[in-house]
């Protein structure tokens, strides 16, 4: 096997040469330490086609097509084109496309990777500054992708790790945990990334669920949900009175779905959630 760029001297060597450096806009953090990036990449069913958002140096891009069949990169620095080009030049398997993942055509890609690879999982060291956008991006997207893993602040981890009642538990956590089960993989010191982050980090792993509670229409559902947590400090009965714009028929579901208008959605579960959101269906 190629040496590994997740180490430091590797890292410094390529940094050094482009004259690039980390640059925190882009929430640059790479990571130095290759039995991580070895077990990330290790576990993250990556046998067919694998979707990396932010692939950097190219450290963990290496490690995934060594192990699957085909590897899109999405990167946003302009920068990192010219270092990707020369890192991973070796690997004919990779793609790398030059564009910020938030905006890309995701439901076009996941389908042509699904057609000629079979699977398609996601992994990435993510870029911290866009975890929420990006994993409602996935969880959203209706095409589907198997198993994402992912590196995301320690404190972001726990909230798809805590159920109900905790105040990490937000529409994020019920809208992953509808789809699929979560569980942390590995927790990741600062000290594995150049440069060293303020915090620290967990590897998470979302598998997509077989049998999803089934819901009438699924957008129309994790709609409801984000309704329901649009303002914490409130009632879910009153965030839903605003969602619904109908004050009357916001208490009437809350009641058929057995759910104490009193409560906040943090302290609902996502079977609660999901009879709530069958109560709306009947009243259409
Ligand atoms: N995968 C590399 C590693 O593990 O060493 C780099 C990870 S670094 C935490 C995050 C990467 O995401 C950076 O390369 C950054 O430029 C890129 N990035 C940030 N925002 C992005 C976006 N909206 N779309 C695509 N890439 C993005």
């Amino acid at each position: 096997m190629d040496k590994p760029i997740a180490s430091v001297s590797q890292t410094r060597a390529i940094l050094d040469e482009f004259q690039a450096h980390a640059k925190k806009s882009f929430g640059q953090n790479f990571l130095v330490d290759a039995s991580v990036v070895k077990k990330t990449a290790g576990c993250a069913d990556a046998g067919g086609a694998v979707i990396e958002i932010g692939p950097g140096l190219g450290a963990l891009t290496q490690q995934l097509a060594l192990l699957s069949q085909h590897v899109t990169a999405y990167e946003i620095d302009s920068a990192m084109m010219q270092v990707l080009a020369k890192t991973l030049h070796d690997y004919d398997n990779v793609e790398i496309i030059h564009q910020d993942f938030l905006e890309c055509d995701l439901e076009e890609k996941i389908q042509e990777l699904k057609q000629k690879y079979g699977t398609v999982s996601v992994c990435s060291n993510l870029p911290y500054c866009i975890t929420s956008p990006v994993l409602f991006r996935l969880f959203e997207s209706s095409e589907e992708i198997q198993t994402i893993t992912v590196m995301v602040q320690k404190e972001v981890a726990d909230r798809f790790l805590a159920g109900p009642g905790s105040e990490n538990y937000g529409a994020i956590s019920v809208e992953g945990g509808y789809l699929y089960t979560c569980a942390r993989i590995m927790q990741v010191k600062a000290s594995c990334f150049m440069p060293a982050p303020k915090v620290d980090s967990t590897v998470i792993q979302f598998r997509r669920k077989e049998n999803p509670i089934p819901v009438e229409d699924r957008d129309a559902f994790f709609s409801l949900i984000k309704g329901c947590f649009k303002q914490r400090r409130k009632t879910i009965y009153n965030n839903l009175k605003e969602y619904l714009g109908d004050a009357e028929l916001a208490r009437t579901i809350l009641q058929e779905a057995e759910i104490d208008e009193s409560s906040r959605a943090q302290q609902c579960s996502l079977e609660e959630f999901c009879r709530l959101d069958a109560c709306r269906t009947k009243k259409r």
